[in-house]
């Protein structure tokens, strides 16, 4: 579970809240957007959520963690439990595919053996088997994200973080990621995806939290449009 209690947040001790009196509660295996305009507060909620920012007031809790007491020695163990995936797909242009998703587990100290066993699997997941041994620049934007998201799952993360994953994509491209994010949801893992993508909002009919100057002002399951 993740919850957030009485969470605020003001950025260099201005008066200016960025997040303001923010009580959230995600259940372990909940898909939800996080939506709003530019300047809502978005990205601060996320940040909070990878502990890239502490909360200036309140207490967040991931996996029955209080995060904000992690040491800062222990925060990369912490970020262990997190996938990412960006707007961007943020992938190591030096390496292959397959190379980009082992680095992952490398990076985690996983065994040989299991990365050979598992990196096939997860291209196999995303339908990218057929490009293991392609670089990057050698795929579409889709690719590229599905890549990103192989990546993200590789090291099974409690919860998915999704900053804008459908920004740099076509609407075609997009619903077929998000149907490749539905599939990993429905196998038990959370996501969280921050987005401005009014139609795949509309189409997921999943939770959506709408942030607006800092504060939740709609949290509810349906469109992104959806009257109180
Ligand atoms: P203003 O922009 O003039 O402050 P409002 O207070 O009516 O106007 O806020 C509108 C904004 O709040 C929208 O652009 C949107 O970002 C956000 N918002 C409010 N309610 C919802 C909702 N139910 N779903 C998504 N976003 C919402
Ligand atoms: P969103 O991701 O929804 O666009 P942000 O979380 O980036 O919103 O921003 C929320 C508020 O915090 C905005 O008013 C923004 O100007 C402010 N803000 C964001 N980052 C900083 C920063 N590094 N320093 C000062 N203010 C910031």
């Amino acid at each position: 579970m993740i919850k957030l209690n009485g969470v605020c947040k003001t950025y260099d001790k201005t008066e200016h809240l960025a997040l303001s009196d923010i009580d959230i509660c995600i259940s372990k295996g909940e898909f939800v957007f996080i939506v709003g305009k530019s300047g809502a507060g978005k990205s601060t909620f996320m940040k909070l959520i990878l502990k890239e920012l502490e909360p200036s007031t309140g207490e967040i809790h991931v996996d029955d963690q209080d995060i904000t007491k992690i040491k800062r020695r222990h925060i990369p163990f912490y970020r262990r439990k997190l996938g990412i995936v960006f707007q961007d797909f943020r992938l190591l242009s030096d390496k292959t595919v397959y190379e980009n998703i082992a680095f992952a587990m490398e990076i985690v100290e996983t065994s040989t053996a299991v990365i050979k066993e598992s990196v096939p699997n997860a291209l196999k997941l995303v339908g990218l088997s057929h490009r293991a041994h392609y670089f990057p620049d050698q795929l579409s934007g889709g690719e590229q994200q599905r890549v990103a998201i192989a990546r993200a799952i590789i090291n099974n993360p409690y919860l998915i973080i999704c900053d804008e994953p459908t920004g740099n994509l076509d609407p075609k491209t997009s619903i077929g990621i998000m149907n490749l994010l539905k599939d990993i949801n429905a196998k038990g893992t959370t996501v969280i995806m921050a987005t401005h993508d009014k139609d795949i909002v509309d189409l997921m009919q999943m939770r959506v939290i709408a942030l607006h100057g800092g504060k939740i002002v709609s949290d509810k399951k349906g469109g992104y449009h959806s009257e109180d």
